[in-house]
C-alpha cells in the first residue's frame, strides 16, 4: 500500500499550450478540489475568472505532481461511470473508460467519458478497438486526459498492469490521470493517481515485463505512483458519455 508514503517534490516541465480562440468562461461557482486521502494542499480553488497558472513555488502545494495546468472533472462522472459499469461489477468483471476533453483558458476539462469495446476479467480490462477511440477523439477534437476503471472486488490501488497502461497516457500528457473505482474497498472507494516524476516514470520506461509483475521502487526510494491532490471536482462541468460497446 502506498497511501502512507511521504510526499516528495516532483516536477513536470512547464509547457506552453496555445489557447484556442473559443475560450469559455470559468464555470461559477468555483469547483472544489478532489477529495484526497492524506494531504490537502494549501492551494485554494481558483475563484478568479482571470487566467492563472497553478502556483508551483511551494513544494507543499501539490503532492502528486507539478503538472502545469489544472484538470477539471465533473463531480458526477465517477457515479455515472459506476452505473454504466454495474452489470460488469455485479459479475466481478472490470470495466474501463477513457477520459477525454478539451483545453480552455489553460485548464483541461474532461468533457467526454468514452466506454470502448473491451474484454475484461476480475483483475484486468483490455480495450479491443483502439482505432474507434482515436476516431471519436479526433472527430470531437478531444485530448486523451486519462482513464477510469473498476476494481470490482479488489482494493483501490494501481496494479503493475495499470501503471504500464497509465504510463502511455502520462507521457502523452503530464496532466493525465488514472481513476480507480473500488466499491468494495472500505478505506477508500476511489483514487485519482499519476505516476511519480521522475521516479515512477523512469521505472516503467525501463520495464520490459508484461502481465502482473513486481516493480522495484524508484532510485529515489519514493513510490511509483501517488494520489493526485490537484484535480478539481467541478459541479458545473458537463460531459458526454459515449458508449461504444
Ligand atoms: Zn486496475
Ligand atoms: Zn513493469
Amino acid at each position: 500500500m502506498l497511501r502512507d508514503e511521504e510526499p516528495s517534490l516532483i516536477s513536470f516541465e512547464t509547457k506552453e499550450i496555445p489557447v484556442p480562440p473559443d475560450v469559455i468562461r470559468q464555470p461559477s461557482p468555483p469547483p472544489v478540489l478532489a477529495e484526497v486521502q492524506d494531504l490537502i494542499p494549501a492551494m485554494p480553488p481558483q475563484v478568479s475568472e482571470a487566467e492563472h497558472k497553478i502556483d508551483v513555488s511551494s513544494p507543499d502545494d501539490l503532492v502528486c505532481s507539478k503538472s502545469p495546468l489544472q484538470l477539471h472533472i465533473s463531480t458526477t462522472l465517477m457515479e455515472n461511470f459506476m452505473k454504466m459499469a454495474k452489470r460488469n461489477t455485479d459479475k466481478n468483471l472490470e470495466t474501463c473508460g477513457v477520459l477525454a476533453g478539451s483545453l480552455k483558458n489553460r485548464k483541461f476539462y474532461v468533457t467526454a467519458l468514452i466506454i470502448p469495446k473491451q474484454e475484461s476479467t476480475s483483475d484486468s480490462c483490455q480495450t479491443t478497438n483502439e482505432e474507434e477511440i482515436f476516431e471519436v477523439q479526433d472527430k470531437r477534437s478531444l485530448f486523451p486526459l486519462g482513464w477510469i476503471h473498476t476494481h470490482p472486488t479488489q482494493s483501490c490501488f494501481m496494479s503493475s498492469i495499470d501503471v504500464h497502461t497509465h504510463y502511455s497516457y502520462q507521457i502523452m500528457l503530464p496532466e493525465a490521470v488514472a481513476i480507480v473505482m473500488a466499491p468494495r474497498d472500505s478505506s477508500r472507494n476511489h483514487g485519482i493517481f499519476r505516476l511519480t516524476n521522475p521516479g515512477g516514470l523512469s521505472v516503467i520506461r525501463q520495464c520490459q515485463q508484461r502481465g502482473f509483475h513486481p516493480h522495484d521502487p524508484p532510485p529515489d526510494g519514493g513510490p511509483i505512483y501517488k494520489a493526485c491532490t490537484d484535480v478539481y471536482m467541478n459541479p458545473n462541468l458537463k460531459f458526454d458519455v459515449i458508449d461504444l460497446r
